[in-house]
């Protein structure tokens, strides 16, 4: 996919960095909006999957809470301007600082996810002479089908209360005074591609909101959290996730009580095609055996979700389109899993050409680190270019 204009454009910045498409940001965000506006639904924006300023601040104009995992997520969230109101926070492993930060905050609900996290939660609000709201994160038990890295709501992830523990855990809160169980959370995983897992949570909710109610405790509020996929082997021709179908499915099958509101916590399905790594070409190499690399100045440390998950992601040539040779591309870093496509038909690549690693705006730039004192990746925006 030769691009001139775009090569043109950026020959004198320096790579790797991220060029993110504010337009796909824009057209994104509008489709999220007008398809759970539909139905009332309250999405809040997971934070992690990438926390650029300047996203933050175009996401704030479309009225989403924030999904925080920690707690200078939460003071990034209030910093760029998102109401704490509709903040809410999960994690596993919540310290003392982080919860008594939220508290003075108000955040709409800590989404708790044991039950020494609850005590804990409760001596800090009780110490303030506060009531803390909170939403119990339940382990529903469903196989969404994904990478099992990615995958959080089976039975053995650490993540979430076990449903089979939540008779103990209403007692304790019983004893809790200073605990307010306004709802109950799930999330089950990350690039759910198939809609069916998302209805069989449906059911799964229903059940035990069902099982909340005949206990004679009243929720507020439903979280389902997110992990609607997008496409990383065709982004071109799939920019924008399947919103429509994915708010229809929980409007669909979800039964909500009068008053109750149905929370979603999406991050990759807001950011994802939006962004892309770009890097130049330093090297071209063949192996002993033949194999032919090439090396780019972008490395794990901006992208490190193939070394992590064996994620795909597109990579094309900017700069060329003549022939069609079998590559490794790889980055510069001393770990042999820094590659980002095995065997992959690429032009032929000379240094110096221009090369883009497609559908990268969710779960990069926010997990760049710093490995073999490489510098973090700086940030391009379409409408500055
Ligand atoms: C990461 C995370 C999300 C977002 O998941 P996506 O797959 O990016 O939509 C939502 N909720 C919680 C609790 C998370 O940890």
């Amino acid at each position: 996919m030769l691009n001139e204009t775009f090569v043109q454009k950026i020959k004198n910045i320096k790579t790797p960095f991220y060029y993110y498409d504010m337009e796909l940001l824009h057209t994104t965000l509008k489709k999220l909006t007008e398809e759970s506006g539909k139905y009332g639904f309250h999405v809040h924006y997971a934070l992690k999957a990438n926390f650029d300023p300047r996203l933050l601040q175009e996401i704030r104009q479309y009225d989403l809470g924030v999904d925080c995992v920690s707690g200078n997520e939460v003071r990034c969230a209030i910093e760029a301007g998102f109401p704490a109101e509709k903040i809410v926070f999960a994690g596993v492993g919540k310290s003392d600082d982080e919860i008594i930060y939220a508290l003075e905050q108000n955040i709409f609900s800590f989404n708790c996810e044991s039950r020494e996290e609850l005590e804990v939660i409760n001596s800090l609000a009780a110490q303030r002479n506060k009531t803390a709201r909170i939403a119990l994160r339940i382990n529903p038990d469903v196989d969404p089908h994904t990478h099992q890295h990615i995958s959080t709501g089976k039975a053995d992830n650490k993540f979430g209360i076990s449903y089979t523990e939540i008779d103990e855990v209403l007692a304790q809160l019983q004893t809790l005074n200073n605990i307010n169980i306004t709802g109950i959370h799930f999330h089950i995983g990350s690039q759910i591609s198939q809609m069916k897992v998302f209805e069989y949570l449906c059911k799964r909710v229903n059940t035990i909101a069902e099982w909340f109610e005949e206990k004679g405790l009243n929720l507020s509020h439903i979280n389902v959290g997110g992990g609607l996929s997008i496409n990383y082997e065709n982004p071109d021709a799939n920019p924008v996730s399947n919103f429509k179908e994915y708010f229809e499915i929980f409007a669909q099958n979800l039964h909500l009580r009068p008053g109750q509101t149905l929370h979603f916590e999406l991050g990759r399905s807001v950011v994802g095609q939006c962004g892309t790594l770009i890097s130049r070409v330093l090297y071209n190499k063949t192996t002993g055996s033949g194999k032919r690399f090439i090396i780019i100045d972008a490395s794990m440390t901006e992208l490190i979700r193939p070394a992590l998950y064996q994620a795909h992601h597109a990579i094309v040539n900017l700069s060329s389109d003549q022939g069609a040779i079998t590559y490794n591309v790889a980055g510069g870093v001393c770990e042999s899993t820094d590659v980002f496509a095995k065997d992959i038909v690429l032009p032929e690549t000379k240094r110096g050409d221009i090369i883009a690693i497609k559908s990268a705006g969710a779960y990069g730039s926010s997990m760049a680190s710093r490995y073999n004192l490489r510098n973090l990746p700086a940030s391009v925006y379409s409408d500055k270019l």
